[in-house]
C-alpha cells in the first residue's frame, strides 16, 4: 500500500488546547511554556525542528525562527490553530518575556529543558516569574488517541506488515543482518514510510540473546532464531512489531523457546483490556516464561504505548501503575534470550478497547513455523538459565 494522507480521518487539534488550559488552571499556573517539540507537534501540528510555545489561558503564542515562518502559518492554520506566531533569531527571548509579563507561575517541561535552559529561563528569560516544573502533562494527553491517530498508527503497522512480507525471501542462510536489516528498511521507504521508528534490530543465533542488539555483518545459518523488531513512521506517528523466524531447522531447546514465548504473547495480548491494569498484562506474560523455567531470562517490561514517539504512556510492565483506557496504543512483547544459544521476542502493538482489543500488527507469528513444527516431544529436562540482562525493548 502507499499512503494517502488525505484519506485518512483527520485528528481535532484544537479541543487539545482546550484539554491543556484547563490543566493549566487545574495545577494553579498562569501559562506553560511548550518545549518538547512532540508535544508542539501535539497542540499545533507544526512539525518543524525550532519551535517554543506559550500557553495561557486566553492565548498562544507560538515562536521559531526563520526557517519556518512560512511552514509555521501553513500548518497551524492547517490544524485550525488560532495562535500568534513571532518569527525572530535571537529575539525570541524578548518575545517571549514580554509575552509573559503579569504572569505569576509559569509551568516548564521538566523532561523538556536541560540544566542550562532552566538557568537561562530563571535568571534571564524570566527573572520575575515563578517558574514551576511540570510532569506528563502533554504526554498524559497524549496517551488515549482518536481515530484520525489510530488510523496513522495503523497504517505504519500495515507497511511494516508488508515490507516483510517483501523481503521475507531473503530469510535464509549466508544473507547477513545488516543487509536484511537494510532491506527491510527499504521495503517500508518504498511502501510510503517516512522514516523508521527506530533502527531495525536484526539479530542472529547469539546475537539474539542481546535484546537491543546492532545489526552486524553476522550471517544468517542453519538452525538460527533471527530476532526482527521493527516500525516505521506515517505522518509522525510509528509502528513497533517484532517476530522470530528459524532459518532451517531448529533444535528442541529453540523451538521451545518460541513455544513458550508465543503462550506468553498470546496469554498477555488475551490480557488487555479496559480497565485492566499494566501489572496484570505484564504479570499474565511472565507466568508462562517462569513456570518454563526462563523467568531470569524476561528481562524487560511486558510493554510500551505507541504514538508520535516509539515509547510513550502507558508503561506495561509490573511497575506500572496504570490501567489500560480505551484508545490506549500499547505493544506486548515478551521474551526469552539465553546466552550463546539466542532470543525470541514476539510483539504486537494493539489498540485497548472496552472488552479487549484490536491488534494492528498482522503479520504471521507462524512465520517459517514448517521447521518450529516438529514431532519432537518438548524438553523434560529444566532449561539452561542466563543471569538477567537490564535492557529495556523496543
Ligand atoms: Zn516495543
Ligand atoms: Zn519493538
Amino acid at each position: 500500500m502507499t499512503v494517502d494522507l488525505d484519506k485518512l480521518p483527520r485528528s481535532a487539534v484544537v479541543p487539545r488546547v482546550k484539554r491543556v488550559r484547563e490543566l493549566i488552571i487545574g495545577e494553579g499556573l498562569d501559562g506553560l511554556l511548550v518545549t518538547r517539540l512532540v508535544n508542539i507537534r501535539y497542540l499545533t501540528g507544526f512539525t518543524g525542528s525550532a519551535g517554543l510555545l506559550l500557553v495561557t489561558p486566553d492565548e498562544m503564542l507560538f515562536v521559531s525562527d526563520g526557517r519556518y515562518g512560512e511552514q509555521a502559518a501553513q500548518q497551524l492554520a492547517a490544524a485550525e490553530i488560532e495562535a500568534r506566531i513571532e518569527i525572530a533569531g535571537v529575539g525570541q527571548r524578548e518575545i517571549l518575556q514580554k509575552a509573559a509579563t503579569g504572569l505569576k507561575r509559569l509551568g516548564f517541561e521538566a523532561s523538556g529543558v536541560t540544566w542550562a535552559q532552566h538557568r537561562a529561563f530563571d535568571r534571564d528569560w524570566f527573572p520575575e516569574v515563578e517558574l514551576v516544573a511540570t510532569e506528563e502533562m502533554i504526554e498524559g494527553l497524549r496517551r488515549v488517541k482518536d481515530p484520525g491517530e489510530i488510523a496513522r498508527v495503523r497504517a505504519a503497522c500495515s507497511i511494516a506488515d508488508e515490507a516483510l512480507t517483501d523481503v521475507r525471501d531473503s530469510l535464509r542462510e549466508g544473507v547477513s543482518e545488516q543487509d536484511f536489516a537494510l532491506e527491510l528498511e527499504m521495503a517500508m521507504r518504498t511502501r510510503g514510510a517516512s522514516g523508521m521508528s527506530f533502527d531495525p534490530i536484526v539479530a542472529a543465533g547469539e546475537n539474539g540473546a542481546k535484546p537491543h542488539a546492532r545489526p552486524s555483518g553476522r550471517r544468517f545459518a542453519q538452525g538460527d532464531l533471527v530476532v526482527l523488531d521493527f516500525g516505521c513512521v506515517v505522518d509522525g506517528y510509528c509502528s513497533d512489531m517484532t517476530r522470530t523466524v528459524a532459518i532451517g531447522t531448529l533444535d528442541q531447546t529453540k523451538r521451545r523457546m518460541y513455544e513458550v514465548v508465543l503462550a506468553s504473547q498470546e496469554a498477555g495480548r488475551a490480557a488487555v483490556r479496559a480497565g485492566a491494569s499494566c501489572a496484570d498484562i505484564d504479570r499474565a506474560c511472565r507466568e508462562i516464561i517462569d513456570e518454563a523455567g526462563w523467568g531470569d531470562s524476561f528481562t524487560h517490561g511486558t510493554g510500551h504505548g505507541v504514538g508520535l514517539e516509539i515509547h510513550e504512556a502507558p508503561r506495561v510492565a509490573g511497575t506500572g501503575g496504570d490501567s489500560l483506557l480505551v484508545g490506549d496504543i500499547v505493544t506486548v512483547e515478551p521474551g526469552v534470550y539465553l546466552s550463546d544459544i539466542g532470543g525470541v521476542r514476539i510483539e504486537d502493538t494493539v489498540v485497548v478497547t472496552l472488552d479487549g482489543c484490536d491488534v494492528l500488527t498482522e503479520s504471521t507469528k507462524s512465520l517459517l513455523t514448517n521447521t518450529l513444527r516438529s514431532k519432537t516431544p518438548r524438553l523434560k529436562t529444566p532449561p539452561p538459565k542466563t543471569p538477567p540482562l537490564k535492557e529495556e525493548p523496543a
